[in-house]
């Protein structure tokens, strides 16, 4: 519903420019109002356009400066912090049909693209020069490249490639006022300047929109990938299983964790002979030519951290169960959950801890985690109904304060949001938050861009 309304700018620039790319009613503008978190878009936006070029880009951010129209920036909405909902009033951005592979270089292994370019879609284009990009969020079939970049995402490789900072080389950027920043060098190195492609990733919208990027690709390992997975009656036993594994010389390319209850829903979800019967299963895979041998060493060092039982396979068929682990909690309607991280020498004592926050809220809690980052997704179960969910908000908040009381982080990937904004300060100090609102004023003086995050 709307609030009361300010003065309706004119929109027939837009109009004239746009088309019908700007479209100001209907299922598309409902549709790209929203995102995948569990809140709603803000109000009903007076409309969604859908730029093509970095000029379009230009021209439909420098006619919400200068009437002060608030513009949320949304890449393809698998967001799960309600980042890209829509303003009241507000204009919606979107990027999806900026989506051109512009070019891969395999020499430099460097790619260029548009930012509403599908991950996974990148992957194909790059697997055919024997590369691959890195980051792969579990939504790398639906997520855009920008969205990556503008929330850091992490995924199922961090513990061997890092984040999306650590794939981007250069972005082209447009400013709230319309003008096009470009930042970084093609190089390997670059010093020059202050590091301005480390600002805006993980920006989340708020300084400015990411257009196209030039990205690191990595050559994709030869051999057969090996995969391993241990079941452990005692997750906190898996835990310690995962530091232990992190400190030894062989760094899986994948290292995840789903705790009994996961793993019961997903066997639920999709039978597949996992083993449900109170089992949390660690999963890591091997690259390179060394990977089966790697893989049985690593099985060992869980049956000596107090693995049941460990099962190696060659190719990529244990990870399926938690590829699917989203798609079986989604089934279920569970949708409370959260993004904390912990330093991963501190896994045993969180799952200690959500285990007591469970018991104290008698709430049952699942967890899946990037086990290898310390990166938990807890999911806490609750009645659909605003008491039921408003219950499993506290659980949430408490697992929030417990990962922090360890040195952690309220989002380890997913980023802040609108769901998060009210955390912000219990992780940053007032004169972290005083620099962002600095940074935030010097690049968008009149607040216009996702300006809900608290900064
Ligand atoms: C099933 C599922 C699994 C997921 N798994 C993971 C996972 O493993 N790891 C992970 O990190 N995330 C995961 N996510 C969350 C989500 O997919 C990522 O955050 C993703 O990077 C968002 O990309 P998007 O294009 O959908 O962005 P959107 O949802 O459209 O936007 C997200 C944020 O980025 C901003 N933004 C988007 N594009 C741009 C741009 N071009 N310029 C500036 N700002 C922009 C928006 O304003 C918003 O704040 C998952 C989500 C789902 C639904």
């Amino acid at each position: 519903m709307h609030t009361q309304s300010p003065t309706a700018p004119p929109t027939s620039e837009l109009h004239q420019i746009f088309g019908a790319r700007f479209v100001t009613e209907g299922p598309e503008l409902d549709r790209v109002s929203r995102d995948e978190s569990r809140y709603q878009p803000q109000g009903i936006a007076l409309g969604a356009v859908f730029p093509e070029t970095t000029a379009e880009v230009c021209v439909a951010l420098r006619w919400a400066n200068q009437h002060g129209v608030q513009v949320s920036v949304r890449g393809t909405g698998t967001g799960l912090s309600g980042g890209a909902l829509a303003y009241d009033h507000g204009l919606v951005l979107s990027l999806e049909r900026m989506n051109q592979i512009v070019r891969i270089d395999p020499v430099n292994r460097l790619a260029d693209v548009q930012a509403g370019v599908i991950n996974a879609d990148l992957n194909q284009a790059a697997r055919e020069f024997g590369l691959f990009f890195a980051p792969d969020p579990a939504s790398a079939t639906t997520a855009s490249i920008g969205g990556n970049i503008a929330t850091n995402a992490g995924g199922l490789r961090c513990i061997s490639h890092g984040v999306t900072r650590d794939s981007v080389a250069a972005l082209e950027v447009v400013l709230a006022d319309g003008s096009i920043l470009h930042t970084g060098a093609r190089t390997l190195k670059n010093v020059v300047g202050l590091d301005l492609t480390s600002l805006f990733v993980g920006s989340e919208g708020t300084l400015g929109v990411i257009t196209s990027a030039t990205l690191r690709l990595q050559p994709i390992a030869a051999g057969t990938p090996y995969t391993f997975r241990a079941s452990f009656e005692s997750i906190e036993a898996a835990g310690r299983a995962v530091t232990a594994i992190v400190n030894s010389v062989q760094t899986p390319e994948v290292l995840e964790l789903l705790d009994a209850r996961s793993v019961e829903i997903i066997e639920a979800y999709k039978p597949s002979s996992l083993p449900a019967d109170g089992n949390n299963l660690l999963i890591g895979q091997f690259t390179g030519l060394q990977a089966e041998a790697m893989a049985q060493d690593t099985a060992q060092l869980c049956r000596e951290y107090g693995a049941a039982e460990v099962v190696i396979a060659e190719g990529d068929s244990l990870l399926e169960a938690r590829r699917l682990a989203n798609p079986a909690l989604s089934a279920q309607g569970l949708r409370v959950s959260c993004d904390v991280a912990v330093p991963v020498g501190q896994l045993a004592e969180v799952f200690r801890g959500i285990d007591r926050i469970s018991q104290n809220h008698g709430r049952t809690i699942s967890v899946v985690a990037h086990a290898g980052d310390g990166n938990l997704h807890p999911t806490v179960e609750a009645e659909d109904t605003a008491q039921g969910y408003a219950a499993a908000e506290l659980v949430i908040e408490d697992i929030t304060k417990l990962a922090l009381s360890l040195g952690g982080t309220i989002s380890g990937e997913h980023g802040i949001g609108l769901v998060k904004r009210d955390q912000l300060p219990w992780q940053l100090d007032d004169t972290a938050r005083r620099t962002h609102q600095l940074i935030k004023h010097a690049l968008d003086p009149k607040h216009i861009l996702t300006a809900r995050r608290g900064i």
